[in-house]
């Protein structure tokens, strides 16, 4: 590990918790300043293979809360390139990958505010708890629920 993952400290003047997701290898990270907007989770089969992991969690943060992103990204978008492989929902997502280590760091949707970040580059074991999940009729037998999100069976119409 090229840094600590653990939240960093908080902001001197605005008393805001700083945390900062970063790639596998460390070249790429961002650094997001107060709470996610929204967690949530997805087990759509795009989000499994995309993520390589048997479910993907991202964390909504608005463009206001971006404190900064160093490093180089490389940007795969299905739908802009064929249109195959592209999210569940179909939509145009840009999805930010450091091209040395391959991890997915955080994806931009078209139309949506923000940015996702996906929770595992922050390995803070005390990041907020999901508060929905997708797909849940591909959630692997094995895994539970998570506890209070409320449950999809595929993409819920209000989320986009
Ligand atoms: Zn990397
Ligand atoms: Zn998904």
């Amino acid at each position: 590990m090229l840094a600590s993952p653990h939240t960093m400290a908080t902001c001197k003047t605005e008393q805001m918790t700083t945390r900062t997701a970063q790639c596998a290898c460390g070249r790429l990270r961002v650094t997001v300043r107060g709470e996610p907007l929204m967690v949530g989770v997805c087990h759509c089969d795009f989000c499994q293979k995309r993520s390589g992991s048997v479910f993907a969690a991202s964390a909504c943060f608005g463009d206001d809360q971006l404190v900064e992103i160093i490093g180089e990204a490389k940007i795969y978008n299905g739908l802009k390139i064929d249109g195959v492989g592209t999210a569940a929902g179909g939509g145009s997502v840009d999805y930010f990958f450091c091209p040395m280590c391959g991890s997915s760091v955080y994806h931009v949707a078209d139309g949506l505010p923000g940015l996702f970040v996906d929770v595992g580059n922050f390995v803070d074991p005390d990041f907020p708890a999901p508060k929905s999940e997708l797909y849940t009729n591909l959630r692997h037998h094995w895994l539970s629920s998570v506890p209070a999100a409320t449950q999809f069976q595929t993409l819920p119409t209000t989320l986009e």
